[in-house]
């Protein structure tokens, strides 16, 4: 029972509560795990770049892609 609260912790973590960084811009379409230092793709926004949850970045900012710089980077 606590290996399973402990799993339903982390997938809540993972899926909810993740910080992602979105570029404000119309033509972005992504969001991104990393900041522009470690990301080519946000360092190349032109707009504002805010840190918000994976949640909203979704749903309020309509970026539903994770950034192929950033999947590459978190597959490694
Ligand atoms: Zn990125």
């Amino acid at each position: 029972m606590k290996y399973l609260l402990f799993f339903t912790f982390l997938v809540f973590e993972g899926v909810q509560e993740r910080r992602v960084y979105v570029c404000e811009s119309a033509t972005a379409y992504a969001y991104h795990y990393y900041k522009i230092d470690k990301c080519e793709g946000l360092a190349k926004c032109k707009s504002k770049i805010t840190e918000t949850s994976l949640d909203s970045a979704v749903r309020v900012f309509g970026k539903d892609k994770l950034c192929g710089f950033c999947k590459y980077k978190a597959d490694e």
